[in-house]
């Protein structure tokens, strides 16, 4: 493939006007980026590439294109992709292709888990648990600058246990001993809540987003059995069929979690399966193993052409920021 015939495809979640306090010790690694930021990639990328849509990938698949091409998607159906993403998508008159989570749309809500953050900056220093039957999770939170390792902390717990992170309820958490008691911050915006079918259903009108799928729950599909995944795809297709009056070709896996089955059972649905993996896509790819994709992460400033063409470069920086600012 020539070089001047490559395809990216980038990776948001969400986008954020401004870093709220409780969410500054996080780092550089969110995934939930400053519109100015977002607002740089999607400049560079419009003067740098052909940003194209989900008809245009074929061509690329098959060598045929003449022209570098970026295809700009979203995991998740978050909200501030609406509000946020889509004005600045308009402005530089470009699309991106966004994947539902289907039952988080349904359940109109930000999952217990992604509230955890601001949580604890209100009520450090505590002592922090998660229980479900014998799975049983606690950590001591000293200071504020602790909680982005508590949290990651409990995240590979719930991957080392296959609990299905966004799947824990408000209840199953306790904060030195007592239930959560989440009425602290009822005005700061939500990060992880998602938009409503009406919001999605008028951007697609407008032509500014196009719908792929994310599953239903968010579970990761290698941890499922076919018949799960069968029951992930077809319902969450069906969702969006009812909902919208389309049907989805395309798919994203949750957590960037595959193996043999779970590309298998996607494949039977989806003609386009993107996967989580840091790379460009060379044509004449085997599709039955995904397409990959980059990340895009809130580092400041984001360095889309850093990103991209010197990943490894990108990683490196990413690690020295952060180990820089978790001892500051
Ligand atoms: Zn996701």
């Amino acid at each position: 493939m020539q070089p001047n015939s490559d395809l990216t495809v980038l990776m948001f979640h969400g986008l954020r006007r401004e870093i709220p306090e409780y969410a500054k010790y996080r780092g550089y690694s969110s995934y939930i980026i400053q519109d100015r930021d977002f607002e740089k990639c999607i400049s560079w990328c419009h003067n740098n590439a052909k940003v194209i849509s989900l008809g245009d990938v074929q061509k690329y698949l098959d060598g045929e294109a003449t022209e570098p091409g970026i295809l700009i998607t979203f995991d998740d159906g978050l909200r501030s992709v609406i509000d946020i993403g889509c004005p600045i998508l308009n402005h530089y008159n470009v699309s991106a292709l966004v994947f539902l989570t289907t039952g988080w749309i349904d359940n109109g809500i930000e999952p217990s888990i992604f509230g955890l953050e601001r949580q604890l900056w209100h009520t450090c220093p505590l002592k922090i648990g998660f229980r479900r039957g014998d799975f049983d999770f606690e950590a001591k939170l000293g200071s504020l600058s602790a909680i982005p390792k508590v949290i990651d902390a409990l995240w590979r717990f719930c991957f080392k246990n296959q609990i299905s992170p966004l799947s824990i309820r408000q209840e199953e958490f306790i904060f030195d001993g007592q239930n959560w008691q989440a009425s602290l911050d009822v005005n700061v915006v939500q990060d992880w809540e998602p938009a409503n079918w009406r919001e999605i259903q008028k951007a697609v009108k407008t032509g500014t987003i196009e719908i792929g799928l994310h599953g239903v729950s968010h579970t990761p599909w290698a941890w499922m059995t076919e018949e799960q995944l069968e029951n992930e795809a077809s319902e969450s297709i069906s969702r969006v069929s009812q909902e919208i009056g389309i049907i989805p070709t395309s798919f994203s896996f949750p957590h960037g979690s595959t193996n043999e089955l779970s590309f298998k059972s996607a494949r039977k649905y989806f003609d386009l399966c993107f996967t989580s993996e840091a790379q460009k896509v060379k044509s004449r790819i085997d599709l039955n193993k995904g397409i990959p994709r980059f990340n895009v992460f809130s580092d400041n400033p984001v360095n889309i052409n850093l990103e991209i063409n010197y990943p490894k470069i990108a990683r490196f920086r990413r690690a020295l920021i952060n180990s820089i600012k978790s001892r500051a």
